[in-house]
């Protein structure tokens, strides 16, 4: 049986926050439902100190927020995109239309339709998350999307310039400055001054993922994509100080932010902790850190190899990092995840800005039914059906009639029975 060295939250105190997030979200909904831009202004004003009467982004206020950055910067988030562009193409690429003949003349086949409009939600309320962009507008331009509209809170009172320039350079037909519950509800139900979109998409705190879970629906969304949360698998094939870095550097989301080492050796465990509390004095964002590693920090030694592969697919959780001495393993055997980050030469950090895998992944164990963000959620695949002869008509029309049958079906009945006699020349049996 596993040993737990430190616990997280109790769950009830976890209940209580939901329930709370789930009131104010309800609220603030059923407000801008009603009163469109000038409710989205409000609220703007209050959680963001935001004080725009036209939330869009002209051209002029984007091509200042690129003159605010260096050439640098630019390369940097062009070689992000190119990443995440090319896996994204790869991925679309796997996707094929199918038409079959499943029965002599009977055509059935599905074709991947791209969704109309998407509306692409930038998080950036305690950091600028540019990332975010790059890992939801270009997986929606590579799906095919015509229509992309795109949200980010502002950052100090402004529009944060990298998040304007990756989603302009990802894309974006349409951006706006604007944050939380009030942009995901504005681009679901639309307000005067922007017209609804089909599907929302992107991460948030755990007020824009609540709302994306209530706006279900009538939009589509692409996953519970909520505060990160980090799993290290590790045995002493790595030290303290890169599990301790892994945890943390994930722990700095937020102060609701999970991160948990699973190991089989205690001695790393202890080791890990102390290395915790050493870079907790010095990591310059120890403040948001300390607060979630206190709360829902957790490190847990297992007694063997399938019990961590055990605990680590009942968590489900969105991060799973793996530092053992044969991560393909896992690989092999996980599961329930929302991105594997395999080995010590690679690390979640990657996969949040650059490598190319999307970031856009399923919390709240989320991971049971769902992986992250891909082309594949802006895409509905539609079937269709063609009968191509008259036997075949006939054919389908006799069992079909028989089925409709049994299930009392009058209507449905002799939708088949008219084509039994046109098609096939005879009545049904009954
Ligand atoms: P955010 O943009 O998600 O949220 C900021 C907005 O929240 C603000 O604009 C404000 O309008 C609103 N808000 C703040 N307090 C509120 C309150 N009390 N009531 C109503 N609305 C309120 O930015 P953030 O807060 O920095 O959070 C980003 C989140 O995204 C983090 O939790 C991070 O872990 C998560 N994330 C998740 C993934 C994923 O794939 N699951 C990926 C990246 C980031």
């Amino acid at each position: 049986m596993a040993i737990w060295l430190k616990r997280g939250a109790e769950s009830e105190a976890v209940k209580t926050h939901d329930r709370s997030v789930r009131e104010t979200v309800e609220k603030i909904l059923a407000d801008i439902e009603e009163r469109g831009d000038a409710a989205v202004r409000e609220l703007s004003m209050k959680f963001d100190k935001l004080d725009r009467e036209d939330f869009r982004l002209s051209p002029q206020e984007i091509d200042d927020c690129y003159a605010l950055l260096s050439e640098r910067d630019i390369a940097d988030i062009r070689f992000a995109q190119e990443q995440v562009r090319n896996f994204a193409q790869h991925q679309r690429d796997s996707m094929k239309n199918i038409e079959v003949e499943t029965l002599p003349g009977v055509i059935l086949g599905h074709k991947h339709i791209p969704v109309s409009a998407a509306g692409c939600y930038v998080p950036g309320g305690k950091y600028p998350l540019l990332a975010s962009a790059h890992m939801s507008i270009i997986t929606a331009k590579v799906a095919g999307v015509p229509r992309i509209v795109t949200c980010a809170p502002p950052f100090n009172g402004k529009p944060a310039p990298a998040i304007v320039v990756a989603q302009h350079m990802a894309g974006a037909d349409e951006i706006y400055c604007l944050g939380g519950i009030q942009a995901v509800a504005a681009m679901a139900v639309g307000t005067e001054s922007i017209a609804p979109v089909d599907m929302l998409v992107g991460p948030g705190n755990a007020f824009v993922a609540e709302a994306k879970r209530q706006l279900f629906g009538r939009v589509g969304i692409d996953l519970f994509a909520g505060p990160t949360e980090t799993l290290v698998i590790a045995d002493e094939s790595v030290d303290g100080e890169i599990c301790a870095t892994d945890l943390l550097g994930q722990a700095e989301h937020g102060p609701d932010s999970p991160a948990i080492l699973l190991t089989t050796s205690e001695s790393l465990a202890r080791e890990t902790l102390a290395e915790i509390d050493r870079l907790l004095d010095v990591l310059p964002t120890a403040e948001i850190a300390r607060q979630s590693w206190a709360k829902f920090g957790e490190v847990i030694v297992a007694q063997d190899k399938q019990e961590l592969l055990d605990i680590a697919n009942d968590l489900a959780f969105e991060h799973v990092q793996v530092m053992t001495d044969d991560p393909d393993w896992f690989l092999a055997n996980m599961q329930n995840f929302g991105a594997l980050f395999l080995g010590p030469r690679t690390n979640v950090a990657y996969g949040d800005k650059v490598i190319g895998t999307n970031h856009t992944l399923p919390t709240r164990k989320a991971a049971r039914y769902t992986g992250g963000l891909w082309v594949g959620k802006f895409i509905k695949t539609c079937t269709y059906q063609k009968v191509l002869t008259d036997s075949a008509s006939a054919q389908v029309g006799e069992y079909c009639s028989r089925l409709c049958a049994l299930e009392g079906f009058a209507g449905h009945g002799e939708q088949a029975n008219i084509r039994v006699r046109r098609y096939g020349h005879k009545d049904v049996p009954y």
